[in-house]
């Protein structure tokens, strides 16, 4: 029987290495002879054991106190037996301890590679709430926004890599992006822990990035309104967002429109509602009334006899519809005869002479009882 090689020189160590030291040590033995790196090579696969049993009895401070006053005849003698039968023995039993020294449970693999694509990660989206004028949400335009975000950093290109230099293969993952965790006997692909999916590394950061590619910036964009937004819509404005990762699409930017309200016109819908003064004189005979409309004033014809809050409706003169129907919601005027708070004295006798006419009883001129309170005589 062969007597296995001391564990301290297959990981290259001294006897006196830390924990850290020996991690690193199989580490680096474990990715340069992973048998997914050295397809059909026996002898990379004999080294992948090798290091991977003296990693086992290394890491583990009793079998390693045995072995350093005993040697391998002391491991046999306790029962121990650190040896594998082959790699699969070695992902399946060592879950823990790659994942230890992998992060997240990790262990670098390359099978599946052809399967799994690398993973570049997409800009973040934003969003914005734009506050806009009433006219602007019925018409429409355009309006600029400053919005600070991500965008490609120009020292470097949105490499992240120093000007001059430039990303290398992930040597944990080969490039694939992905490594497998090993969970007992189950192992899953999961995105590599050191490039993050993307199947490269930036050996020098750019100064000005520090490596991430982009930077942040305030830049200003115009956002085009189309006529007849409301309150609560959401423009979606596609690659305004957070710049990528290089070789990745910007994130979108999603501008949520408030509209402020209008004086004059109260809109529900894409129906617009105002409400316009007659006097009593225009409601008994009938007028022509300026009516606001938002396309400017308008006329409205009022018959004889039209009652205090009638509505009239102004077919299409209201908002811009938004949806496949197309065309314009309706304006709707409402009437209201106005009653003056003050008159002149000939107002007031012609109004006066009405109320005799009619046989209405009104309070006398200058009288302080009003009108209630000679009900109550
Ligand atoms: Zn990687
Ligand atoms: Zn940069």
């Amino acid at each position: 029987m062969n007597q296995p090689r001391d564990y301290y020189e297959v990981l290259g160590v001294t006897r006196e290495a830390t924990e850290a030291e020996i991690k690193k040590a199989y580490r680096k033995l474990a990715l340069k002879y992973h048998p997914d790196r050295n397809p059909d090579d026996p002898e990379a696969e004999a080294r992948f054991k090798e290091a991977s049993e003296a990693y086992s009895v290394l890491s583990d401070a009793d079998k390693r106190a045995m072995y350093d006053r005993f040697g391998h005849a002391g491991l046999r003698g306790a029962g121990v037996n650190p040896g594998f039968q082959d790699a699969e023995e070695i992902f399946s039993q060592f879950s823990d301890l790659f994942g230890d020294l992998f992060g997240f449970g990790g262990f670098p693999g390359g099978r599946g590679r052809s399967r799994g694509g690398r993973r570049v990660r997409r800009g973040a989206d934003l969003s914005y709430e734009l506050t806009i004028d009433f006219m602007t949400a019925v018409k429409g335009g355009d309006e600029k926004i400053e919005i600070p975000h991500h965008v490609r950093c120009e020292a470097c290109g949105g490499t992240g890599a120093e000007a001059g230099t430039e990303p290398v293969t992930c040597p944990t993952c080969g490039g694939a992006g992905e490594v497998y965790q090993a969970q007992l006997f189950l192992r899953i692909r999961t995105t590599c822990p050191d490039c993050g999916g993307r199947g490269q590394v930036i050996r020098k950061p750019c100064g000005v990035c520090r490596g991430r590619g982009r930077v942040r910036a305030t830049q200003e964009i115009t956002v085009h309104i189309p006529a007849g937004v409301r309150s609560g819509l959401q423009l979606r404005l596609a690659g305004k967002g957070d710049e990528g990762d290089a070789g990745a699409p910007a994130g979108d930017l999603y501008v949520a429109i408030r509209v402020e309200p209008h004086e004059v016109f109260q809109r529900e819908g894409d129906d617009i509602y105002v409400t316009v003064p007659m006097t009593y004189a225009q409601a008994c005979l009938g007028a022509t009334l300026t009516v606001p409309t938002i396309d400017g004033d308008e006329e409205l014809e009022i018959p004889a006899g039209t009652p205090s809050g009638k509505v009239f409706t102004l077919r299409g003169r209201g908002v811009p519809r938004l949806d496949r129907r197309g065309g314009r919601g309706d304006q709707h005027v409402q009437v209201v005869v106005s009653v003056p708070k003050k008159m002149s004295e000939e107002e007031e006798a012609l109004v006066r002479r009405l109320a005799e006419i009619q046989e209405a009883r009104v309070a006398e001129k200058g009288g302080k009882r009003s009108f209630w309170d000679r009900l109550r005589k």
